[in-house]
């Protein structure tokens, strides 16, 4: 297995910043975003689309950053912009009915082999290429992490709200369908995961982790479990990037606002330690494999002040740095949501009321950070020896 490809989840790299559109783009007006518009433009990709879609952004340049009721974001720029048409009646998101025959259409044209099943539960709309019995097991975990994640912020006084759309997720078959998907969704970096989360498209893309060579076909709910106990880390990739699409849609973050990344990393990491295999699911247990890392780096002398992940996302970000920033990341997240959890959440709070685009500096960064919890430097020390005491369990 390549442990890379495990451990980190390259959100990060895909639909960064603001995506095609030009820095100043980010000194823009958030119009009234209720209205339909028909949206005729070229994507990067040359092809030209023609799509239904609200306005999140207009700026001052003439480009627009839309989102599609399918929920997918463009940022385009002037000079790729052919026309936008007001329509009536007011944007709607596609209801689950239209989302799943959207999806189903996609995969189709993409020339994912094979029949689709769609699964629609109360809050998602799952279109897979594997068995239904797969598919279903999918929507009662997603829906289980969404419950047990907006009752986790519940207790520490943050009210999050319902997803506002259907959220969108594809089951292919197995690795192959999932790596030859991720190629032409986009997300070439994800191709060798378990799965991955896009800011652009708000969906995730998984597969069924009960194939393998010579094994019988599922049958039954228990049948998935008992085939996914003998692969818990890959369980715990589809955690994480649930988690990414619950805190985008649920207000804790904002697409296309400046989410810092060891925050939206170290939230996923935080959930993804949790068995939802178990009936029982207990949040915020220590990430034995992520503790590992953190204590393997502290001895060979390679981690580096909090400072690092707080000001900039370059350490996580690069593959060099990446799985002991991520392991810093959960480090920080756990520390500070187990000793400060009221400032924790007073901090969550601040970064969901960001405004879109507008990327702050480093400095800016860090007084954002420090004005919540203190010195950096300070709580290094404190952190370290929280760390060293913990026990990995
Ligand atoms: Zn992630």
């Amino acid at each position: 297995m390549d442990q890379t490809r495990t451990l980190i989840c390259w959100l990060l790299a895909v639909g960064t910043l603001c995506g095609a559109l030009r820095p100043d783009a980010c000194r823009a007006d958030e119009p009234d975003s209720k209205k339909l518009f028909k949206v005729v433009f070229q994507a990067e990709s040359k092809a030209q689309i023609t799509t239904e879609a609200r306005v999140l952004i207009k700026a001052q340049d003439g480009g627009v950053l839309i989102e599609g009721r399918d929920g997918r974001i463009w940022g385009v720029p002037p000079e790729r912009l052919k026309t936008l048409e007001e329509l009536q009646p007011d944007y709607e998101p596609l209801t689950a009915e239209e989302l799943g025959k959207s999806l189903t259409e996609e995969l189709q044209a993409n020339g994912v082999p094979g029949t689709f099943e769609t699964v629609t539960t109360p809050h998602y709309v799952i279109v897979a290429s594997t068995s239904r019995v797969y598919a279903e097991w999918c929507g009662q975990v997603l829906e289980r992490l969404l419950k047990s994640f907006t009752d986790f912020w519940k207790q520490r006084g943050l009210e999050l709200t319902e997803p506002a759309r259907p959220l969108p997720v594809i089951v292919l078959a197995n690795q192959q369908q999932f790596a030859n998907f991720a190629k032409v969704d986009g997300n070439q970096l994800s191709a060798k995961g378990q799965g991955y989360y896009s800011i652009t498209t708000n969906r995730i893309v998984l597969f069924d982790l009960t194939t393998a060579k010579g094994q019988p076909v599922v049958r039954s709910r228990d049948d998935v479990i008992k085939r996914l106990r003998l692969v818990s880390a890959n369980v715990a990739t589809v955690v994480h990037e649930a988690t990414h699409q619950i805190s985008f849609n649920t207000g804790l973050n904002r697409r296309y606002a400046d989410n810092p990344s060891w925050l939206t990393e170290g939230l996923a990491m935080y959930f993804e330690a949790s068995d939802f295999l178990d009936d029982d699911v207990e949040i915020g247990r220590v990430n034995a494999v992520r503790l590992k890392r953190w204590r393997d780096a502290q001895r060979a002398k390679r981690t580096k002040p909090m400072l690092t992940i707080i000001r900039d996302n370059k350490r996580l970000n690069q593959a060099d740095s990446a799985i002991d920033a991520y392991a810093e990341s959960w480090a920080l997240t756990h520390f500070l949501l187990t000793t400060r959890s009221d400032e924790f959440a007073g901090y969550c709070r601040q970064i969901a009321d960001k405004p879109l685009l507008p990327w702050n500096s480093p400095d800016e960064h860090q007084q954002e950070f420090e004005a919540v919890f203190g010195d950096a430097g300070k709580l290094d020390v404190e952190l370290r020896q929280f760390l060293l005491k913990l026990p990995a369990k």
